[in-house]
This record gives C-alpha cells, structure tokens and sequence, in this order.
C-alpha cells in the first residue's frame, strides 16, 4: 500500500515537511513546485506511515487501497508523476532511489536572544493566515490580526465553492490560530477608513499586508455594463455570503448563462448555477440564495475560452471531477475543427485528453436551451460585444470563421483579478500590486505585503505557505539587522496598539453569523 494525493490538493506542501523519506513532489525549491496542479507522492518510497495525511489542511491525501470512486484514478496520476523521474523507470533492477531529490529546506535560525516583535498582518485569508502561521509558530512575534469584515476567512470563507468542503477546511486549520495566546484579533477595521497605514506604522515594530486583489479585471468591449453582466468576483460573493453582496445582487430569470474565462473560478460559477439545489442544502450556501438557485431558471451555462481545450486555465483535478459527475451534463461545443483534432490527438497526461469521453455537440446559441441542465465548454472563442438594449440579450462572440451571437440574457466576466490601492502604501498600476522587494515595500521601512498583492492574482491557497515564508524571512532578515524603522522595538508598548485598535472597531450591521 502507498498513500495518493487526490483532487483537493491546495499544493501548500505542509506534507512534504512532515514526510519522513522525502517522496513528496515537487517541494519547495524543486523547479516545478508552484506549476503543478497537484503534488504527488512517490509509490515505490512512501512507507506508509500516514504522517502526510494527518498534515494535510484539506484531507487531499488517502491511503490508495481506500480510494473509492473517480478518487481511484489518483493512484495512477501519482505514480505516473515518477514513472519518467524515478531511475526505477530506467534500470532492469530497480530499486527505491530517494537521492535524486534533494532535501527540503524548511528550518529558519533565528538568535536565541532575539526580542519578540510587535507585528500587525492585514488580512485573514489564506496569505494572511499562512503568515500568521509562520509568525507563531517559527518566531516568539506578537501578532495583531485585522480585517476589515467582522468575520475573518478571507478567500476561504468568501471565495472558496461552498461544495468544496474539504478545501474550506483549512479554515479550521487557520481558525485555530485566532486564539493562540500571542495574537489579537481585530475585526471591523479598515486600512484607510478607519485607521492609516502610518497610524499602524507607528504602533507595531512591522506591518504586513495580505488584502488580496478583489477588484475584477475588465474586458474594454461594448457593452461590459449593461444590466445582466456580472463579474466572478460578485456571483462568487453572492454564494458564499459575502456581507458586501446583498442575496438579489445576482438575478437568475435567464435560461442561458454565459461565463467568459475557463479557470477554476469559471467552474466553480458553472456548477453552482446548473447544480440540483438539494445538493448545497447542507453547505455554506446562505438560505436566502438557496431560495433564488431553487427558484432559477438557469438550465445552460456557456464557457467561452479564447483559446484550444489544451490551453484551458482550469486545473486537471477540477475538470476531472466535473466531468465525473452525473449531473450536471458537461458538452464540448465542436463549432471548431481544431478541437476535435486537439482532443483526439492529446496524451493521456494532457488537458486536452479529459475531455476526450465528453459528448461533442454543434450547438444552435440562437435558441432556448435544451430541458436539461447542462454547461457547454466553448473554445476558441472571444467575445466582442455585449447586445441588448436595456438588459443584455446576446454576447457576440468572434470566433475562426464568423461572429456568432449567444443568446444569453446573462453574462459573468471570469477573467481574473486586480489588486487595488491601499492607502499610504505605493501601487504600481499595471500589475495591480504593491512594489515590493521579498515582501519589502519600497521605501516604507517595516512594511511588507504578501499573497495577491505582492505578486499578482496567480496561484492557488497553498502557494501562499512559501509567499509568506518569504516575506517573513525578509522581516527578520530587516529586524536582525535593525532596518525596521530606526526605533528601538522596546519603544514600542504594545497594549497602546491593542488599545488604539479596540477604540476603531465599528459594528457590522449586514454581518453573518460566524
Ligand atoms: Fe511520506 Fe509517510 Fe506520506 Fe508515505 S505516508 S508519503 S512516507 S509521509
């Protein structure tokens, strides 16, 4: 028997740490850790102990004689990951090679005498939170938590598909260090509302901030306004109880719903809106969408991506399980030859191969869908207009040959995201990021950024465990060497911050209960 890691793998690698034969890969520093859509456990070294499966966040790793179902697949997908790596594929009497890899890094050195810092983190998602982690747990740092909702979670609680628990249980993980003795939870404040990135400055020996990148990025085509187009980042909100998105924000009288984008986002919207409501009665679905999924009348949702199946943004696992699922029906739209040829010619490890069981269909966009609920996958197509008069009516869409109109009274812009300003700090506009040295904001001594405003909307949860491992080894790096800001640390009382932070708390009248 060996262990697999399976679909919900957040690539976080708090596995790889506690693996005591090193058979977990890529691990960080390993060239392709950051750019797989999961990390895979080596069958011919894994010695069975279970410690990878006790460490994981998400419960993504199983014995591989308890896979059951579509879970089955992984213990293939894991040894294959080896079968062109190990020297086992190459040499007639092989046998378990733990060498080839080298060892993981994990351990930081930090002086005995070292004072404990006083450190405020912005933000409670994952970025956050992994650096809270780090903080606590590697360094003697007092930490100081603040969000600017009256519910921590972040992404977790507010981005994450409420029909992925086990993805949303790293919540626990994280929410267990909300009460950890050296740290301070600070809801209902907001950086530039109601305290300043100089006020924070003042108070802590370091800032940093994980606020994400929540703006939506836009298309510049005509029509992107209209009533009836939405972004991802509000249908995702609505779903998942987001207290700045009210439960009528999203209207679902249209039979034919168009996403534009193919990522992991644009799944995730697919399958909540032609999902048998029964389904979500037990997630974190808030009761009052619950009613408007059940009152929908979605029955298609369209995925419009601009380039082939081989190119999809979509990571494997998650297409895996959609097209594993019995309802809804998943359809490949073959309006375009380039498709077929692409998915009949795909290996067996490509993207492109997944979809090679899926029905393909000529679909007639000017129509009503059929009676079943179904999402049709549209490649090589782009949109070019938004028609309708008052509400939208159709998308135009620019393909190969010719401009087809969907008909669609629907449309969500899933193409990604955009960090927004934080006042007081610098923004460098094209990237939508803070501009940052390892973490280090230019020129604000002290101040640090981690997760999507750092380095951009990419990655997955787990990627941000190594970001905020960076950036709170640049702080430490900064505060061993007395580059915080020129204060001595003893200068500053803590209790005056705590104070001065309880002082601003506001209420939340819209709030969710926790
Ligand atoms: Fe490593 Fe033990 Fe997990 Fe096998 S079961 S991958 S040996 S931690």
């Amino acid at each position: 028997m060996a262990y697999a890691i399976t679909q919900t793998c957040c690539n976080d690698a708090s596995c790889v740490s506690v693996c005591p034969v090193n058979c977990i890969h890529p691990a960080p520093g390993e060239p392709d850790f950051g750019h797989t859509d999961t990390l895979y456990i080596d069958p011919h070294t894994c010695i069975d102990c279970g410690a990878c499966a006790d460490a994981c966040p998400v419960d993504a790793v199983l014995p591989v004689d308890m896979l059951t179902g579509p879970l089955q697949e992984y213990a293939e997908i894991n040894a294959a990951y080896y079968a062109e790596r190990s020297p086992a594929a190459l040499e007639p009497d092989p046998t378990p090679n733990f060498h080839q890899w080298d060892s993981p890094v994990f351990d930081r050195n930090i002086p005995s005498d070292f004072g404990p810092l006083d450190v405020a983190v912005v933000g409670t998602g994952p970025a956050g939170m992994y650096t809270v982690e780090d903080l606590l747990l590697h360094t003697n740092c007092r930490v100081t938590l603040i969000d600017r909702l009256s519910t921590p979670g972040g992404l977790i609680r507010y981005g994450v598909a409420p029909d992925h628990p086990s993805t949303k249980k790293i919540g626990e993980t994280f929410a267990r260090f909300h009460d950890h003795p050296r740290l301070r939870l600070r809801l209902g404040i907001e950086v530039g509302v109601d305290t300043s990135a100089n006020e924070l400055s003042e108070h802590h020996d370091a800032v940093i901030y994980a606020v994400g990148a929540s703006a939506a990025r836009g298309l510049d085509i005509p029509g992107e306004d209209m009533p009836g187009s939405l972004t991802a980042t509000t249908v995702v909100a609505w779903y998942n109880g987001h207290p700045d998105v009210p439960a009528d924000a999203v209207d679902l009288s249209s039979e034919r719903v168009a996403i534009i984008g193919n990522g992991n986002v644009a799944l995730d919207v697919a399958r909540i809106l032609t999902a048998d409501p029964d389904t979500l009665e037990n997630t974190t679905v808030p009761a009052d969408v619950l009613a408007k999924l059940r009152a929908s009348k979605v029955r298609e949702v369209v995925l419009l991506g601009r380039r082939g199946p081989e190119n999809a943004a979509y990571t494997a696992p998650e297409l895996r399980a959609l097209a594993n699922q019995n309802a809804p029906r998943l359809v490949v739209d073959d309006h375009d030859p380039r498709v077929a040829t692409t998915i009949d010619a795909a290996a067996s490890g490509d993207k492109a191969h997944l979809l090679r069981e899926l029905p393909r269909e000529t679909v007639d966009w000017t129509g009503p869908p059929g009676p079943d609920r179904r999402i049709v996958l549209r490649f090589h197509s782009s949109p070019s207009e938004f028609r309708g008069d008052n509400e939208i009516r159709a998308l135009r869409t620019t393909g190969p040959d010719d401009d087809v109109d969907i008909a669609a009274g629907r449309v969500v812009r899933a193409i990604g995201h955009r960090g927004t300003p934080v006042p007081g700090l610098p923004f460098d506009v094209p990237t939508g990021t803070v501009p940052h040295s390892a973490g280090r904001v230019a020129d604000k001594p002290g101040t640090y950024v981690v997760g999507w405003i750092k380095r951009g909307p990419s990655g997955g949860i787990g990627e941000n465990r190594a970001c905020a491992r960076e950036t709170v080894g640049t702080l430490l790096d900064d505060a061993l060497a007395d580059r915080l800001s020129g204060t001595r640390r003893s200068s500053r009382p803590v209790a005056a911050a705590r104070r001065h932070l309880r002082k601003l708390r506001r209420p939340f009248p819209n709030a969710p209960t926790a």
